[in-house]
């Protein structure tokens, strides 16, 4: 399995787990340029009354204060969902090198819509960033959630 698709296959852990805790279900992964895996988390935005807790913040803050350091060079992130404008310029503060995301968000998301953060003229750091990483899977979960929440 390509390193790729295994930790896009943890951050989808990550989504399904945060589903069954009544979260929307979005899942992230930090990997550090050795390849290790440095935080993962899914959305805590109920569970800590947050509107920030989402997944992509919840592994910077939790991979900056394991490293004692507000940027994170040269590490990668595995998020399920396209990441919204929040959650992208958090990405772009913390210097990471390359963003891996599934499911497209038209709705939410800031990287392909919205704002398209990476893309203005304000953003000092723009990271890689390749999409429709287990894009079925993330969005198989993120469809079954509002479903059930309709019911
Ligand atoms: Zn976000």
């Amino acid at each position: 399995m390509s390193p790729f698709r295994s930790h896009m296959d943890i951050a989808l852990a990550e989504a399904e787990a945060a589903a069954l805790r009544g979260e929307v279900p979005v899942g992230a992964v930090l990997v550090d340029p050795a390849g290790q895996i440095v935080a993962r988390a899914g959305n805590r935005t109920r569970e800590l009354a947050d509107p920030t807790a989402h997944a992509e913040i919840l592994v910077i803050r939790s991979a900056c204060a394991a490293l004692g350091s507000e940027r994170l060079p040269g590490h990668d992130l595995y998020v399920t969902l396209e990441p919204c404008p929040m959650c992208a310029s958090a990405i772009s503060q913390a210097r990471i090198a390359r963003v891996y995301y599934g499911a497209s968000d038209p709705k939410s998301g800031g990287v392909a819509h919205g704002p398209r953060v990476f893309s203005h003229p304000q953003s000092h750091h723009i990271p890689e960033v390749y999409d429709g990483i287990g894009e079925g899977e993330a969005e198989r979960l993120l469809k079954d959630f509002f479903l059930a929440r309709r019911r």
